[in-house]
Parts: C-alpha cells; structure tokens; sequence
C-alpha cells in the first residue's frame, strides 16, 4: 500500500507537472514540477524489489534527495527519509504508526528548512493535514481529513507573503500566488486516497 501510495504520487506529479511549474513561473523560477517529475520518475523506475516500509521509504528518500533538484528535492527527500525511519522494519502499518511517521516526516522538513506556519511554502499544507490526521484512528477516514485540511492549507498560501525560499526575494509581490510546494505536497495526500480505493478502503 505505501509503494501505491509512493507510485500514484509519482503519477499525480508526472500529471501535474505544467501545473507546478506554472505556479512556480509567478514567483520562483518555472522548475517546481519538472524538478519532481525527474525524482518521481527515477523512484517509481525502482520501488519494485523493497521489502519493508522502511527500507522502501528511505531508498524513495535517498533517490528523492540525489535526483530532484532545487530546494524542494532535499526537503522532499528529509520528508520521506524521517518517515521511513519512523516506520522501521516492522510490515504491518497502521493509521496510529501511519500519522506518526508523517509527524517524523514533517519535523525532517523543518530539521531541514526552517518553516514555520505562515511562511508559504509545503510546511503550510502538511503540518495542517498531518495535525488533522493525528486525531483519527480509521485509515481511510484519516487519509481524508488530511487530504481535505492539506487542501485548504494548500489555497491559503496564496494570500501568505513568502518567508523562505526563492519566493521570499519578492517580498510583497509574493501575495496572491498559491504556492507550488503547498500543492506539491497537497498531491501527497490526493496520492495516498487515491491508493487506498483499490484495497477497497476509501
Ligand atoms: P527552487 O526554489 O530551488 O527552484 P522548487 O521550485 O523545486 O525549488 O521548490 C520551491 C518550493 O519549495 C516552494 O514553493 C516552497 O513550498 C518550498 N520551500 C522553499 N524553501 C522552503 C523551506 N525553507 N521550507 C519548506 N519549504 C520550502
Ligand atoms: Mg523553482
């Protein structure tokens, strides 16, 4: 289940890539999508032969951080390299160890970047999903909520002004621009609904 989550990902970003690179266009340098779709594709190229949680998410983190460029491939791969750790060995995941490992995964991001809520970049669409996640102990009803809150953290960057990143260099003329990373990391969660309907949890 956590290598479709990690496929339909890649497909959602290989999907959305113009997209990305559209929105990164308005106020960073036009690459957000097109650095993705080179990681994604290079990580769905190998995730068939891995055996356990761990093992499987830190090698996506591992090749996130060595094949996508710009700053969001270290932040992506940190990501995926803390929940990996946090989910170990063990095969069996639950929503309990599932919420968790995103929470490990998103102190990895801020390990790495510094975010904070407000600053318009990927911390404000996971931190709002994986808060509202914590709470809930079904996983497809979990995997939802956090969907539906990345999404709304997703649309309010757009009327945040950028405090990290490339898009910080504008300053005020960052208002008014949906962030590519917020949406990038809201595809995370679309990804993970998206990969549970075929095991007949939605
Ligand atoms: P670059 O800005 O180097 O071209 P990308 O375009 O791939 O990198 O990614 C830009 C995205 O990275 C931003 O939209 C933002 O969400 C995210 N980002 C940038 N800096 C940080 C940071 N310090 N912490 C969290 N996310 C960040
Ligand atoms: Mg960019």
């Amino acid at each position: 289940m956590l290598a479709a989550w990690v496929r339909e990902f890649g497909h959602l970003v290989s999907s959305h890539t113009d997209r990305l690179n559209a929105l990164d266009a308005a106020i960073g340098d036009a690459d957000h999508g097109t650095n993705l779709d080179r990681g994604f594709r290079a990580v769905v190229a190998d995730l068939g032969t891995i055996a356990d949680p761990g093992t499987l998410l830190t090698h996506v983190g591992g090749t996130v951080v060595s094949k996508v460029g710009g700053a969001a491939g270290p932040l992506f791969g940190a990501f995926f390299l803390s929940l990996g750790d946090s989910l170990g060995h063990d095969p069996t995941v639950g929503a309990g160890r599932f919420a968790t490992g995103l929470r490990a995964g998103l102190a990895g991001v801020v390990a790495r970047g510094r975010a904070e809520a407000g600053d318009k970049t990927m911390y404000d669409a996971l931190a709002p999903a994986i808060d509202a996640m914590g709470a809930i102990r079904d996983l497809p009803a979990m995997v939802q909520a956090g969907l539906r809150a990345a999404e709304a953290g997703r649309d309010a960057t757009t009327g945040m002004l950028a405090r990290k990143g490339r898009a910080s260099y504008l300053g005020e003329r960052s208002v008014g621009h949906q962030d590519p990373g917020a949406t990038s990391a809201a595809l995370l969660f679309t990804a993970a609904a998206n990969a549970l309907s075929p095991f007949g949890l939605e």
